[in-house]
């Protein structure tokens, strides 16, 4: 249980919800930030603005799966107005006080490192985002079936990456009929590769390697997709860019070419945000119950 532990939820999209909701069964009192225009009340949390928080008594921050951008605003879908987080605010809390995010980025490991506070992102655990690779196939699946005029089944499928995310896109669209390339710099990746049944390439040769691609899913958060690839891409080649912002394309160049270059973040939280937000709700429960038995533990 958390009974007694306070806990500011500050923003967000849909998966929040399921976050809020196994919190409150927990008996966690928690402050919303940024969900004025939430319809539903959940019993134990309090609409609050940014301003009106006592951060002296919250025991833990969870932000968005994309915690702050690089000015520290944070995603509101429940609301019109603009939440900064920033080192005041986080100096304001206890020092045990944990901050818990998706990912993280320069501004956010800075005011966090700054206030001398601790930050969990989530999306480093394997487990979190090897569930998580479940529901962005599926969102992947779906904006490849939204774009093009041809089935997967049959198409050559180019992925860039053999991480988390890009082995299950791999398999999956593998699975679907499509002929299936993987895109990697490790040995050990290209061999896994082999292993599946799906053609590796080494990276290094990639400006070779995509020329028959039908469909280009990039997972690699780093400027792969450069203008000498689209270059070599046919016009009526899909990208799909799920590496997050701002991914690995040059989409002002894809532009240009006239290819179609989708960037899809969230797509966990746009298809399935029920499964993806327990899934960040079981984690996140989890590592609450640890900290707080350790902490009442050494008290
Ligand atoms: P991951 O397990 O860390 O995989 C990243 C892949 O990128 C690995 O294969 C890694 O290979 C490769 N890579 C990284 N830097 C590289 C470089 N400089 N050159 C070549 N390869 C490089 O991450 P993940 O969990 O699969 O997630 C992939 C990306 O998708 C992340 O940016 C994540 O935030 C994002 N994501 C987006 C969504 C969405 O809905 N759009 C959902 C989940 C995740 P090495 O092992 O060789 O480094």
């Amino acid at each position: 249980m958390l009974t007694g532990i306070q806990i500011a939820v500050i923003g967000g999209d849909a998966r929040q919800l399921e976050i809020i909701r196994k919190l409150t069964e927990l008996d966690a009192r928690i402050s919303l930030i940024g969900f004025e225009q939430l319809d539903h009340a959940f019993t134990g949390a309090v609409k609050e603005k940014l301003d009106e928080v006592d951060f002296s008594n919250i025991d833990a921050i969870i932000l968005p799966v994309a915690g702050t951008n690089l000015e520290g605003q944070v995603e509101t879908i429940f609301s019109n107005e603009k939440v900064v987080l920033t080192e005041e605010i986080l100096v304001k809390t206890p020092e045990h006080c944990t901050i818990y995010s998706g990912i993280s980025n320069e501004f956010l490991n800075g005011i966090v490192k700054q206030s001398g506070r601790k930050l969990i992102q989530l999306f480093s655990r394997d487990d979190v985002a090897i569930y998580n690779s479940i529901p962005t196939v599926e969102g992947t699946i779906m904006m490849a079936i939204q774009h093009t005029d041809f089935t997967i089944h049959g198409s050559n499928v180019t992925i860039l990456g053999l991480g988390r995310c890009g082995m299950s896109i791999a398999r999956a669209f593998h699975a679907l009929g499509a002929k299936v390339k993987v895109g990697a710099r490790k040995s050990e990746h290209l061999a896994r590769i082999t292993e599946m049944g799906l053609e590796p390439f080494q990276l290094s040769n990639i400006e070779k390697e995509v020329v028959a691609t039908d469909i280009l899913i990039n997972t690699i958060p780093q400027p792969i997709v450069s203008a000498g690839v689209i270059a070599k891409l046919p016009p009526q080649t899909l990208i799909i860019d799920i590496a997050s912002k701002p991914g690995g394309t040059d989409f002002r160049y894809a532009e240009k070419r006239g290819i179609k270059a989708l960037l899809a973040p969230s797509l966990p939280g746009i298809v399935a945000p029920k499964t993806a937000g327990q899934i960040l709700a079981d984690v996140l429960t989890q590592l609450l119950q640890e900290t707080t038995i350790n902490r009442k533990g050494n008290a």
